[in-house]
């Protein structure tokens, strides 16, 4: 169909003046690189998960890397997670040289299968990484609780869930304070809050927060912050082997404004999933995604189940009436970097990741969407599955 009536995005960040204006303070600034803006970022953070230590780097991918190496993660060791997610949390099993074994999702919703990971639990296994998939707490109490009866310990993937709260003991948390080991969050434009790219980890373990900072800057004894403040000579030196995955100063600017804008990101995302679980009860042939009633999602994505459609011809449906939209997520195991089976384990069957790749879309959710916006939606999706299930019939 040509004649489009609007194009809704899947996403869109929310930035303007204010990024705009942080981002040119640090560049009038003369310091450009991790120095005081990332500090004070971290700091900010941490207040805001309520966790102890936070500490910025590059993005969730190397987060996840540094975080399983703190742990101790190295060659051939067994890290349990999932299949269905973005391919991130498998390759930083794999930068450790470490084996991804794969356990199936809940038949329900998109995170892990709680049930299945003793099941998977061997002699090499050293970590459990869960992920909060598209900002849905998974069962982090019952994960940390296998965790520590078998002496594993446990990895939050928190990419999408900046801004998700878990109930625990009876009291709301952010995730990211620490139930698990390390919690590691991503800044990427598709999450709820972006700094162009740019993750953080967080953590009640100062030791694990000392060689983040360590690791995050080549290995390096003494940062470079502290030889420009010195009024000494200062050699450094490096004992160990680092990476370079710092976080600008422009980044860590750009964070704090969007730090300060996501409690209000999020209350607006939580009210346009409400009123798209109203639409969507009254059409048949999809199922809203389930929120438990001990999660409260900051519904990075909102991904829907369809119930016979075919997925591509109804994405493309959408497509052809301005309404973009995105496959659900993806699984490694299907995706040629893991098809060698030298490179991951199956820890379970793999059947309701698979389906759920394959029947479920992300419909469009972004704070600047408006009622009309989502009642076109809600109203073209709805004639389409219709259409579909008139014609099979
Ligand atoms: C986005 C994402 C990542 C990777 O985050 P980057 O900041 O882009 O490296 C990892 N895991 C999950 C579940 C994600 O959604």
């Amino acid at each position: 169909m040509s004649n489009q009536p609007y194009r809704i995005p899947v996403a869109r960040p929310v930035l303007d003046e204010r990024e705009a204006e942080a981002a040119r303070r640090v560049i009038l600034s003369g310091w450009v690189t991790q120095g005081p803006e990332v500090a004070a970022f971290e700091r900010e953070f941490a207040a805001f998960v309520g966790a102890p230590h936070a500490c910025a780097v590059s993005n969730c991918t190397t987060a996840l890397h540094l975080a399983l190496k703190a742990i101790g993660i190295g060659l051939d060791d067994e890290v349990i997670t999932v299949s269905h997610s973005f391919i991130a949390t498998a390759n930083a099993v794999r930068y450790c040289g470490a084996i991804p074994v794969f356990v199936d999702i809940e038949a329900d919703g998109y995170n892990i299968d709680v049930g299945l990971i003793e099941a998977a639990i061997t002699r090499r296994t050293r970590a459990i990484l869960c992920v909060h998939q598209l900002g849905m707490p998974c069962d982090l109490a019952r994960i940390v609780e296998i965790g520590q009866s078998h002496g594993i310990p446990v990895i939050e993937d928190a990419a999408c869930a900046t801004g998700s709260e878990i109930l625990w003991e009876g009291n709301w948390e952010k995730i990211g304070k620490p139930h698990g080991d390390i919690a590691c969050f991503s800044f990427h434009p598709r999450k709820v809050v972006t700094t162009g790219d740019g993750g953080m980890l967080t953590t009640r373990n100062p030791e694990y927060d000392e060689k983040f900072r360590l690791w995050r800057q080549h290995g390096m004894s003494v940062p470079d912050t502290v030889r420009h403040g010195s009024s000494q000579v200062i050699y450094e030196t490096y004992p160990e082997i680092g990476y370079n995955y710092r976080m600008t100063d422009v980044q860590a600017a750009i964070g704090r404004v969007q730090l300060e804008r996501l409690p209000g990101i999020v209350a607006r995302r939580r009210e346009i999933a409400l009123d798209y679980a109203r639409r969507l009860a009254g059409i048949e042939g999809v199922a809203a995604p389930r929120e438990p009633d001990w999660a409260q999602s900051n519904w990075q994505s909102y991904c829907v189940r369809l119930l016979g459609a075919g997925q591509r011809a109804t994405m493309q449906a959408l497509l052809d009436r301005g309404i973009s939209t995105r496959r659900g997520i993806m699984n490694a195991h299907l995706e040629g970097a893991y098809l060698d089976r030298g490179c991951s384990v199956l820890g379970s069957d793999l059947a309701r990741s698979e389906a759920a790749q394959n029947s479920s879309i992300i419909l469009p959710l972004s704070v600047q969407m408006s009622e009309a916006d989502l009642a076109y939606i809600a109203g073209t999706l709805g004639e389409v599955l219709s259409r579909r299930g008139r014609a099979a019939a």
